[in-house]
């Protein structure tokens, strides 16, 4: 049974329609991402599935009753905030019982809890700290302890990560979801960051404008974005959005004459992420290479081909003057296809439509040219 089930929340402020219509479930124990841009309405649906909000249409279901209307400590959720809510005046201990103090558990079962909990965030040093003496990250595991003490099987997490520096918060990624799955929790969490939805959802829920642009695991999101903001949303640097034209022999690169196969182009958006473009000995498509960006595993090449421009990621150290002549290419398998008006992808995503799945030109010259 899914632990949460949301049927067709809406939320309007005023003419803002922050949630529009949006319907998903929660299976017991996983771990699902609401991610989108700021805005897009993520907090407001949590807060709608936490109780401190009510939708003003459609219903939310928690282990199959009905708590559209159900104040928040009915619902047995916990929740963590980017704000980490800590009382100042208390130290670590104090703060991470308080809840279980104001729910009148007895004191025995309270130390019980906390030995536990505090072991397992790695806080029982810490306990008599008060808050201003912690690290950011030892902060964030006050809040994380308060909510799993609780033992409410579902955590609700606001971008809880946010306010810690880049290291810090790869680390929690990794221990925040070995507690969560080792607790068999059922974890509903926002982000704005696609890189964290990436590594820690078994589903993501991408959002846009108050709906669901997306929904799947993270390879699905990444290999079959549904639409163009999907493909540019998830991922770094961006899935390349390549504008096709009719050509004389089909379908070419916007304001180019690279064919990139014999079908229509019109209408149409071609799609190739940064680590399937080769650079290529000869044949395929000429571009300009602008600037080269040295990572260290690998180096992230920014080009263009006549005015649009296309990012490629190569391993190791790739080193080119600014103006730079290279020629490009792709396997056909790699490409995606989507509906400029629309936004949506077309299916038979490799290859355009009406064609060989293999746009031709490129194909031969790809094999022709080798992989490097
Ligand atoms: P996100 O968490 O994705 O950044 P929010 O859910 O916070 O987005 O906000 C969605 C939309 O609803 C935004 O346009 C925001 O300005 C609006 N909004 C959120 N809370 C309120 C509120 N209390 N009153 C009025 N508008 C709000
Ligand atoms: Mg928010």
């Amino acid at each position: 049974m899914a632990a949460i089930e949301v049927e067709e929340i809406t939320k309007l402020w005023g003419a803002t329609r922050a949630v529009d219509g949006i319907s998903f479930a929660v299976e017991e124990g996983s771990f699902v991402v609401l991610l989108g841009p700021s805005g897009c309405g993520k907090s407001t649906t949590l807060r709608i599935l936490a109780g401190l909000e009510e939708p003003s249409s459609g219903r939310v279901r928690i282990d199959g009753r009905d708590m559209t209307r159900a104040a928040p400590a009915e619902r047995r959720l916990s929740m963590v905030f980017q704000s980490y809510a800590l009382f100042p005046h208390l130290d670590v201990r104090e703060n991470i019982l308080f809840g279980l103090k104001v729910r009148k558990v007895d004191r025995g079962e309270r130390e019980r809890r906390l030995a536990r909990v505090a072991e397992l965030v790695g806080l029982s040093d810490l306990l008599d700290r008060k808050p201003a003496q912690l690290s950011g990250g030892q902060r964030q595991r006050v809040a994380l302890a308060r909510a799993i003490i609780s033992e409410h099987p579902i955590c609700l997490m606001d971008e809880p990560l946010s306010n810690l520096d880049a290291k810090l918060r790869q680390e929690m990624r990794i221990e925040l979801r070995a507690l969560q799955r080792r607790l068999a929790m059922t974890v509903v969490y926002v982000t704005h960051d696609q890189a964290e939805a990436m590594s820690m959802a078994d589903r993501i829920i991408l959002m846009r404008a108050g709906r669901i642009e997306q929904e799947g695991g993270p390879d699905e999101l990444y290999e079959r974005p549904a639409t163009l903001f999907a493909a540019s949303f998830v991922g770094t640097p961006p899935m390349n959005l390549l504008t096709l034209e009719d050509g004389p022999e089909g379908a070419v690169i916007a304001g180019t004459p690279a064919v990139v196969g014999n079908g229509p182009g019109r209408g149409r958006v071609l799609g190739i992420r940064p680590e399937h473009v080769r650079i290529l000995a000869e044949g395929g498509i000429p571009a300009e290479l602008l600037a080269t960006d040295y990572l260290g595993a690998d180096t992230v090449i920014s080009a263009r081909i006549g005015s649009q421009h296309l990012g490629i990621r190569v391993a190791g150290r790739f080193r080119a003057a600014s103006g730079t002549p290279i020629r490009i290419g792709w396997s056909p398998e790699h490409l995606h296809l989507f509906d400029a008006r629309s936004g949506r992808r077309l299916s038979g995503s490799v290859g355009l439509p009406g064609t060989d799945p293999a746009p031709a030109r490129i194909a031969a010259t790809t094999s022709k040219g080798g992989r490097p």
